[in-house]
């Protein structure tokens, strides 16, 4: 597996690092440096800010028809090389390649959303109180965004950020994770081969506070969109207000799953092992508080342990392997973090709970049992592979207990009850709500949080107009 050389992207041309500083991208798996990545000093962010106004005034022009060709045809190229991209994404993330695969192919077809969706940024006219008044509601591209995007979907989340604004027409600076910077660059790269315009579409890496406050602050950007944790997104939003900026904040979540006893137990067990342990837990919607009611419990903590126990865990690049390791030594120290105080509290470890191998971030699916809601791993986003299972008594309970964190982001429920699954969807607070399901992203509909977990959407025609001014045209 090859790992590509690392840019930046300005106004068209990829930049190497010639004199500039740069850092090691490092494979999770192994701890060995992949490449160094060049960080942009400041006029290498003014000249991305720069070619963007400039692309702007290009691209808001451009008809949505030949937009929509041009950003179909960056979602083929991807396509045609997936293969190439869903390497360098498990070798500096860590997934494994079939999950690397599968992300890629959603980032296309994403993207592909977009392109169709753009045609469709329809106005209204609206009936006048006065006569011979026409009332005409417009929507217009915000201008320059920027962006920051997180490592744990190095291709989708910017393939979220990259198609709305796109296809919106405005133009974007975008700074992906530097801990996984290959994946954005070659999907940046597709759109450049496409014909996107010099500067409608940038990438920037460096120290991230330098970068965000200089993006931010800038009076060339009008929106700022960011996906990561909640005290990030909390510090972006303070440096936005001060500018009077437009926010998208997709952030943290601390998903709980309500698993009724009328369920097949077996088979829902066999379901939130397979969504809680993807990417190694690291899923901003991950199933990861479980309430089983009473009657259920006992079966599925069997039934859960067990499939937690049997998850092969290694290199994402080694066939069969069903979870990576963890993106970086962040994430084991979270971990451990909670492990320790799982351990203090006497809460039973019901699979895993250490470290595997001294080489790369290892970490085993671990099961906590019998936790209760003072527990750190039921309080705080685990973000990694660590599941904390209760036991509830009846509706009122769970759902107090559910919707008792600052976290909205996403929350599921089990049931074969018709009438508990209406009050369920409605009770549970929570910007997507899976009942019987934990297919909750799609390209066609809204994905973004409630409380601290953000505001505004990524995705459905809502992702589009997070890109969209409205203006009104009243005409005498
Ligand atoms: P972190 O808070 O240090 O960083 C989160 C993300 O923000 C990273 O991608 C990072 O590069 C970026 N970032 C950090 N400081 C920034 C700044 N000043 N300006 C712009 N970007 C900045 O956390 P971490 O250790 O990288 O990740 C762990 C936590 O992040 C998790 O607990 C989880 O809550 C959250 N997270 C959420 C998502 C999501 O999809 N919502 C994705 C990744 C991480």
């Amino acid at each position: 597996m090859t790992y590509p050389a690392l840019h930046l992207l300005i106004d068209g041309a990829f930049i190497g690092a010639e004199a500039r500083a740069g850092e090691p991208v490092i494979n999770p798996a192994t701890n060995r440096t992949l490449a160094v990545l060049p960080h942009a000093r400041a006029a290498d962010l003014e000249a991305a800010l720069q070619a963007a106004a400039r692309g702007f005034a290009i691209w808001r022009d451009v008809t949505a028809a030949e937009r929509a060709r041009i950003i179909k045809k960056a979602a083929d190229l991807i396509r045609d090389r997936s293969e190439a991209i869903a390497q360098a994404m498990t070798l500096e993330q860590g997934k494994p390649l079939a999950e690397s695969r599968g992300e890629v192919a959603y980032a296309a077809d994403v993207i592909e959303w977009y392109a169709e969706e753009g045609r469709r940024a329809y106005g209204r006219i609206v009936p006048s109180r006065a006569p011979g008044v026409r009332l005409m509601v417009e929507h217009e591209p915000v201008g320059v965004a920027v962006a920051f995007t997180p490592w744990n979907f190095p291709a989708l989340t910017p393939a979220r950020k990259i198609g709305g604004a796109r296809a919106a027409g405005c133009a974007l600076v975008l700074k992906p994770a530097e801990e996984t910077p290959a994946t954005a660059l070659e999907l940046a790269r597709a759109f450049v081969d496409a014909g996107l315009p010099n500067g409608v579409l940038n990438v920037v890496f460096g120290d991230p506070a330098e970068v965000s406050r200089h993006l931010i602050a800038s009076p060339q950007s009008q929106k700022v969109s960011f996906t990561g944790s909640v005290p990030v997104g909390r510090q972006l939003m303070e440096l936005s207000a001060r500018h009077m900026k437009r926010t998208t904040m997709e952030l943290g979540g601390h998903a709980p799953v309500v698993v009724f006893d009328d369920v097949d137990v077996e088979g829902v067990a066999a379901a939130c092992v397979a969504a809680k342990f993807r990417n190694a837990g690291q899923v901003c919607i991950a199933p990861t508080r479980f309430y089983v009611q009473e009657a259920a419990y006992q079966q599925f903590v069997a039934r859960f342990t067990e499939g937690a126990r049997s998850l092969v865990v290694g290199d994402g690049a080694s066939p069969g392997v069903q979870m990576g390791p963890l993106a970086n030594a962040r994430r084991v120290d979270a971990m451990e973090r909670m492990i320790a105080d799982a351990r203090a509290r006497g809460i039973e470890i019901g699979a895993g709970g250490a470290r595997r191998g001294n080489e790369g971030f290892f970490f085993e699916p671990t099961v906590l049992v019998g936790v209760g809601d003072d527990a750190l791993a039921m309080r705080e986003e685990p973000f990694g592979p660590l599941a904390p299972i209760a036991s509830f008594k009846d509706m009122d309970d769970v759902v107090r207990r559910a919707n008792g964190l600052p976290y909205g982001l996403a929350a599921y429920a089990f049931t074969t009850s018709n009438r508990r699954a209406l009050d369920i969807g409605r009770a549970l607070k929570a910007g997507m709500v899976g009942v019987n399901s934990f297919a909750v992203s799609h390209p066609e509909t809204p994905f973004g949080g409630v409380k601290e977990s953000g505001h505004g959407q990524e995705g459905g025609v809502e992702g589009l107009h997070a890109y969209l001014d409205v203006k009104l045209l009243s005409h005498g």
